[in-house]
């Protein structure tokens, strides 16, 4: 087995008899609302240590979040590299074509004219998501 988060994480899943799916679902409330405080009391923890440290405190927190991020999506189905990978080729493009890059004064990366954002409902589509439908969210009804 490799040493991949989610190959590591799907391994302590089914040793402790979590939930672990493999197509993007939609979970039960009580689940959903379970793996949302989890992951906010990892995010918490990291807070709490990210000014104060200790360095080893900090990094075991932040692999807490990543683990629980993970264990999260397992929970729902999502194999969540393709969607990191799917973030990360929208983030690639705040570059310009010419290689420059947009900052506001404090120094953060500008979304540029050839921004794309990520398609992640396409992903989750790929991995067999038939929800999302192209109005999901956006009708008023
Ligand atoms: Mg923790």
């Amino acid at each position: 087995m490799s040493s991949s988060p989610a190959d590591l994480v799907r391994e302590f899943h089914l040793a402790f008899g979590l939930d672990a799916r493999s197509t993007p679902t939609e979970v039960a409330p009580d689940l959903a609302a379970h793996r949302g405080e989890l992951l906010a009391e990892e995010a918490a923890e990291v807070a709490e240590v990210s000014v104060g440290g200790p360095l080893d405190r900090l990094a075991h927190e932040l692999a807490d979040v990543v683990y629980v991020a993970y264990g999260t999506a397992l929970v729902h189905g999502i194999d969540l590299d393709a969607v990191i990978a799917e973030v990360h080729r929208s983030n690639m493009t705040k570059i310009g074509p010419d290689g420059e890059i947009a900052r506001r004064a404090d120094g953060k990366v500008l979304k540029g004219e050839h921004y794309e954002t990520p398609d992640v409902r396409g992903v989750l589509r790929k991995q067999g998501w038939s929800g999302g439908t192209p109005d999901s969210g956006r009708s008023s009804e």
